[in-house]
């Protein structure tokens, strides 16, 4: 049955956790949202900022707070907190930082609302979920990544520019690490019930230059802009509307695997199904050889940094 009343709660309101409020806002999913800031001052005036729109959107009781028994009985819990990548930094030379501050908010997230389902967003995000698991300890599903989900927006987002059709159409995926050792999914992936690799057009050349963009979109907005916030914040929006809308839609989430392809021991992103569970279950989609290769490439660069 789904709830019709749902909050939502964000840990760690910089530009990720905003842009992913606005996008919630918008939305109409929640009715209530809680942003959680160690900051009071600065979070107030995001409150006030949000709740200055009330009047064109639907009711949304916005609650700033520094004080995490505000979070009680979240539906959804999600985690923007952490450091961001700087110009040439990769997401993984964030590790210590961020594996720090998830030690310090997942027992404060679980105390006060043991109930929720917890969707971790800040990177390097196949190590933090993958932590978030282990310290949370809530059944199976409850607390994944977002994962390569955004690199699966970008990739369908530049396969749809030269295809001349609508990403929405286009059924193929990033995996692995949400990082540089992620990969496309090319062998099985479908436009419109036609496998890509026999599109009019085709050409791998032209998926891998997609699959480039994709892979180095986050360093060229960083040089450019400083952040990346939009379409994570868009994704953020998508993924919790799964959860309340149990709409059982399939996309990449990090996830621990059990004997996925053969590999244990770490997160990482495969399809999985999303509803009112969190992750109900996942994918064991077929790889081609060179694919299996990747996953491999993406398990063991994920390990050598546990
Ligand atoms: P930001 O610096 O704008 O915001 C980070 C926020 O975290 C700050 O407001 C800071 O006060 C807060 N914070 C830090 N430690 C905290 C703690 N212990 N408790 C509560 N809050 C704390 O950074 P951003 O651009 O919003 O990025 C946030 C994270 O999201 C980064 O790790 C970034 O790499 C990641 N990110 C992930 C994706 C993805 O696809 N998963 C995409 C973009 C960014």
């Amino acid at each position: 049955m789904l709830n019709d009343h749902n909050k939502i709660s964000i840990v760690g309101c910089g530009k990720v956790g905003m842009t992913a409020a606005y996008a919630i806002t918008l939305s109409g999913l929640a009715n209530e949202l809680v942003l959680v800031s160690r900051d009071k001052d600065r979070i107030d005036g995001e409150e006030l900022d949000l709740e200055h729109g009330s009047m064109f959107l639907k009711h949304l009781e916005v609650i700033a707070s520094n004080d995490y028994r505000d979070i009680k009985n979240s539906d959804v819990v999600v985690v923007t907190a952490g450091a961001a990548q700087k110009p040439g930094e990769t997401r993984l030379d964030l590790t210590q930082k961020n594996l720090a501050i998830i030690d310090d908010i997942i027992p404060k997230i679980v105390k006060h609302s043991p109930g929720s389902i917890i969707l971790i967003v800040s990177n390097p995000v196949d190590l933090l979920s993958y932590r978030a698991y282990k310290i949370a300890d809530l059944p199976k599903g409850r607390v994944f990544g977002s994962g390569t989900s955004l690199d699966t927006a970008r990739f369908r987002f530049h396969l749809s520019e030269f295809m001349g059709v609508n990403p929405r159409s286009i059924h193929a995926y990033v995996l692995g690490e949400h990082g540089d050792s992620s990969f496309p999914v090319i062998s099985s992936a479908v436009v419109g019930g036609q496998l890509l690799s026999t599109f009019p057009g085709f050409s791998k050349e032209k998926v891998m230059k997609a699959y480039e963009k994709t892979k180095d979109a986050a360093y060229k907005i960083i040089q450019a802009k400083g952040a990346t916030y939009y379409a994570i914040g868009t994704v953020v929006s998508h993924i919790v509307r799964s959860i309340l809308r149990d709409s059982k839609s399939v996309s990449p989430a990090s996830i621990p695997l059990h004997n996925y392809h053969g590999h244990s021991g770490i997160a990482l992103s495969v399809p999985c199904v999303i509803g009112r569970n969190g992750v109900e279950d996942s994918l064991e989609i077929k790889l081609d050889w060179e694919e299996k290769k990747a996953l491999e490439h993406s398990v063991n660069t994920l390990k050598g940094y546990l």
